[in-house]
C-alpha cells in the first residue's frame, strides 16, 4: 500500500458547521502505520460532486478512506454512490441487522425500513462493526485499490477506525514502514543562517527527512526517518544528528518540546545552583516561566520587579550616581541589579533585565535596546547588550529567552 486519500463526505464540513477532525484523526494513524497520505478531500452531499471526487482519488491514491454518510437518511449517499460507481450489489450484513433490530428492540421503537439500509453492505466486502452506533463500516478492495467507508461521527469512527480497520489494514501490508521524528532546538542562530549551514544536507535529504521551522526567535529541525526496524531509525537519525552538530552544535539547546528555560532549569539542578533575578523591562515574565516549571523551587530563589528608578536604587541597590550618570538602560545599571539581586537573595546567579520595550524610546534608546546582566559569586560581573527587532511584547518575551540562554551557556 503506497499512498492514501481521505475523503470526508458532508456539506456541513464546507459550511464551516464543523471541522473536519476524521481527517485529522486517520491521518495521524495511517502516519504511524508508515502510510503516505497525499490528500484530504472534502465533498458535500451531493452525489454528483461524489462520484467526480471518487474518480479524482482513484487516478491518485491505493487507499481510498471514505466518512460521513452511512446513515439511514436521504443525504447519505456514500454507499450507494460508490456501489454503482463499482458496480457491485449491496446485500444485507446479517450481523448488522442483527444488532440495528436489538438497537430498536432494546428502546421499544418500531424499526423503519431506512433504518434497515444501513445494514446494507457491498457484496464481497469485509463488514467494519460499529460498536457504538447503527451504521456499519466497510473495508473492501477492487482492482487493487482498497476502500474503506467509515460513518461520520467521531464518537462511531475512531474506534471503529481503530479496532477493526486498521487490522484490516495491517493484515495487507506485509512490513510497516515506521516513521520517527527527533526535533532539535537552536537558540542563537537564525534560520536563513541555519538554512545556509546546512544546505547540501537539506538538498540532499530523503531518510530522514530534515524541515527547519523559525518560531519565536527560535529555529527547529524536524529530523523524520522511516525504517521497518525501531534500531535503523534510530541509527538514520543519530547519523543526521551528529551532522549537523558538527556545523551547528554550539546553538543546539535541547530536543523535543522543550523551552530554553526549562533547559536552563535542568542545568542548575544539576549544578546544585541557584537563580535570582531583578526584572524592570520584563515586568515579572522571567519569574512567571520558571515558576510554571515544575520542580523550580529546587533552582529558583526569587525576584523583584523594579520597574521603578526609586525601586532600582532604594529596593535593590542600585548606586544613585550610576542611574544619574549613565541611566537605567546601561549596562552598568543591569550590571548592578544583577549583582545586588545575588547577594540579596543569597543565590549562586543574579540576572537582570532592563531596557526598551516600546513603543517609544527612553533615555534617547530606542525600543528593543536591552542589557542583560549577569553575575556569578566566582566570577566578574557581566553585561549583555541585545537589539530585538519588535513591537512590545516580542521585546519582553525575546529579553527573557535570550536571558535564559546566556544562563544555560
Ligand atoms: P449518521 O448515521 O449519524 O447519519 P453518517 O455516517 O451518515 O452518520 P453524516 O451524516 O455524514 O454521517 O455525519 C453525521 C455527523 O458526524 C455530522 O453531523 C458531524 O457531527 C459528524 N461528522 C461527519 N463528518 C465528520 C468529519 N469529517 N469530521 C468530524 N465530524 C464529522
Ligand atoms: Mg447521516
Amino acid at each position: 500500500m503506497k499512498n492514501a486519500e481521505i475523503i470526508a463526505v458532508g456539506s456541513e464540513i464546507l459550511l464551516g458547521q464543523i471541522t473536519n477532525t476524521n481527517a485529522k484523526f486517520i491521518s495521524e494513524h495511517l502516519a504511524k502505520l508508515g502510510i503516505n497520505v497525499y490528500f484530504h478531500t472534502v465533498v458535500g452531499d451531493n452525489p454528483k460532486r461524489l462520484l467526480n471526487a471518487v474518480k479524482v482519488a482513484e487516478s491518485r491514491a491505493d487507499m481510498i478512506i471514505f466518512t460521513g454518510g452511512l446513515g439511514p437518511t436521504k443525504d447519505d449517499l456514500t454507499k450507494e454512490t460508490l456501489a454503482n460507481h463499482l458496480g457491485v450489489k449491496l446485500k444485507y450484513d446479517d450481523q448488522a441487522l442483527r444488532s440495528i433490530e436489538n438497537f430498536f428492540q432494546k428502546r421499544n421503537r418500531v424499526m423503519t425500513e431506512n433504518n434497515k439500509k444501513q445494514a446494507l453492505i457491498f457484496s464481497g466486502a469485509h463488514c467494519l462493526p460499529n460498536d457504538n452506533g447503527m451504521a456499519p463500516g466497510m473495508f473492501f478492495i477492487k482492482n487493487n485499490r482498497t476502500y474503506i467507508l467509515l460513518p461520520g461521527p467521531p464518537s462511531e469512527m475512531e474506534p471503529m477506525f481503530t479496532t477493526y480497520a486498521i487490522p484490516e489494514i495491517l493484515k495487507r501490508i506485509e512490513k510497516v514502514e515506521q516513521i520517527e521524528s527527533r526535533v532539535l532546538r537552536f537558540y542563537g542562530i537564525g534560520e536563513s543562517q541555519l538554512e545556509v549551514e546546512l544546505e547540501d544536507l537539506i538538498d540532499a535529504q530523503t531518510n530522514p527527512t530534515l524541515a527547519p521551522l523559525a518560531v519565536d526567535g527560535e529555529v527547529t529541525v524536524r529530523m523524520t526517518a522511516k525504517h521497518v526496524s525501531d534500531d535503523e531509525r534510530k541509527l538514520l537519525l543519530d547519523q543526521m544528528e551528529e551532522q549537523i552538530l558538527a556545523r551547528v552544535g554550539q546553538y543546539l539547546y535541547g530536543y523535543g518540546e522543550t523551552t530554553l528555560l526549562n533547559e536552563m532549569g535542568k542545568l542548575l539542578k544539576e549544578n546544585n545552583a541557584t537563580i535570582a533575578v531583578a526584572e524592570s523591562l520584563t515586568g515579572g515574565l522571567f519569574q512567571e516561566e520558571v515558576t510554571s516549571i515544575a520542580g523550580c523551587s529546587k533552582w529558583f530563589k526569587g525576584g523583584i520587579v523594579s520597574y521603578a528608578k526609586e525601586v532600582k536604587i532604594n529596593s535593590l541597590g542600585v548606586k544613585k550616581e550610576t542611574v544619574d550618570k549613565y541611566g537605567v538602560v546601561s549596562e552598568q545599571c543591569a550590571r548592578e541589579m544583577a549583582e545586588n539581586i545575588r547577594k540579596l537573595m543569597d543565590s549562586n546567579i543574579g540576572i537582570s533585565f532592563t531596557g526598551v520595550a516600546g513603543p517609544g524610546p527612553l533615555e534617547g534608546k530606542e525600543p528593543g535596546t536591552v542589557y542583560i546582566g549577569l553575575s556569578f559569586k566566582e566570577k566578574p560581573t557581566k553585561s549583555y547588550y541585545m537589539n530585538f527587532f519588535g513591537n512590545r511584547e516580542v521585546v519582553r518575551v525575546r529579553s527573557v529567552k535570550h536571558g535564559a540562554w546566556l544562563v544555560y551557556n
